[in-house]
């Protein structure tokens, strides 16, 4: 068999550019020191641009449940009545955050798969008699590749209350769209490390507004570690309130110099090309997508294999052609995989794995596909450049 280089398509970790696994490897640095302050100084500030924030963006020590969390206790005080949008795994976390503290969440489902339909997320708010304090959301459900309407739901929140604090989950899929926290009428913007970011796992990033400032000084729920208090304080004098990830902090450095130099316009154009390009070639193999276009994220793709493709298509594609792809969550495993496309991923990684599925799905339907994702593909690519 031929050796072939790892290509890393799971919705995270993703793989990391070699700019930025050279700058991690830079000698370590004490954090109070003036080296520190400059770096945790720049990053926070670069990152504003990746989270559409008009304040540094707070960096954590810790996976992005840390930085859902970290949203939840300091925006809801104990008792508080809270919407919890679930339609995945990753909604079923913030439920399961919420049940482990005080607070009164209301769950609103979402078919996995399917994005929120407005109209009747509108109505279950109006059902509701309560005072809802906080709605909470994923961006992206990465356990079903759906992207939820942002703009329009945090449009929808703010007109059926003001006050309502919109808190949303874009760790997979910050860093590859466009978002813009004033215009969205996002409270509280989280992200991690590991995804479009395209660091090592490890660092969790909280993004607010002025009234988020105000609301966690005044919030009263428990807490310590993941107090955002003490953060701001912190960086205002360009500093952590515990020892931070000083190398994971020198990569978000670089990758904030890396988005610069792509420019973040061209980043999320490439996040687009790469959806499109294996969404027509996934079509052109007769494979089904779980997600219609239209909600269709840019960052991972699900689609869905006869079902006994699935263990065969995912394990072929590791041992011989050594391409990671990942299952289905829940009670998606099993029937589903999932491609990422985000981070440090171009047209031409994508058209790898579009060509080795097709030599697998030859071999398993026993008649040639060869060929017929990969000119889909080339037919999106020529289109943009
Ligand atoms: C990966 C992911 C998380 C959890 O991040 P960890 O780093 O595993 O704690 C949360 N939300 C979404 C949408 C994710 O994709």
């Amino acid at each position: 068999m031929y050796q072939h280089d790892s290509l890393l398509l799971a919705p995270g970790p993703t793989t990391v550019p070699r700019e930025i696994l050279e700058s991690m490897n830079q000698p370590m640095t004490g954090h109070r020191t003036k080296e520190f302050s400059q770096i945790i100084h720049q990053a926070s500030r670069d990152l504003q641009t990746i989270f559409g924030a008009k304040h540094p963006v707070a960096i954590l020590t810790s996976s992005g449940t840390s930085a859902l969390e970290a949203a939840m206790v300091n925006v809801a005080n104990p008792e508080d009545d809270i919407v919890i949008i679930v339609s995945g795994a990753f909604g079923d976390r913030f439920r399961k955050i919420a049940s482990s503290y005080p607070f009164k969440a209301h769950i609103f489902e979402v078919e996995w798969g399917k994005g929120v339909d407005l109209k009747e997320f509108e109505t279950y708010l109006n059902s509701l008699n309560v005072d809802v304090k906080a709605v909470f959301t994923q961006f992206c459900e990465t356990s079903t590749s759906v992207k939820h309407p942002i703009n329009a739901l945090g449009k929808l929140v703010k007109q059926f209350n003001p006050d309502i604090y919109f808190v949303v989950d874009g760790v997979s899929i910050i860093g590859a769209v466009e978002v813009d926290m004033e215009q969205d009428n996002i409270d509280v913007l989280v992200s991690g490390s590991q995804k479009a970011i395209m660091l090592p796992p490890g660092a969790a990033f909280v993004a607010y507004n002025d009234r988020a400032i105000e609301r966690f000084k005044e919030v009263t729920t428990s807490r310590f570690y993941l107090d955002l208090n003490k953060y701001i304080t912190s960086l205002n004098d360009d500093s952590t309130p515990f020892t931070p990830a000083v190398s994971l902090i020198r990569g978000v450095q670089t990758y904030c110099d890396l988005i610069q130099e792509e420019k973040f316009e061209n980043t999320i154009k490439r996040h687009e090309v790469c959806k499109t390009a294996v969404r027509e070639s996934l079509k052109a193999l007769d494979m089904e997508l779980l997600v219609e276009d239209e909600f269709a994220s840019p960052t991972v793709t699900a689609f869905v294999p006869n079902k006994d493709e699935v263990k065969t298509i995912k394990d072929e594609l590791l041992n011989r052609f050594n391409i990671t792809i990942a299952g289905g969550q829940q009670h998606l495993k099993g029937t589903i995989l999932r491609v990422g496309h985000m981070g440090k991923v171009s047209p031409n990684d994508m058209l790898q794995f579009i060509s080795a599925l097709e030599i697998i799905l030859s071999e398993i339907r026993e008649q040639s596909v060869l060929g017929k994702g990969v000119s889909k593909f080339q037919e999106v690519v020529n289109q943009y450049v």
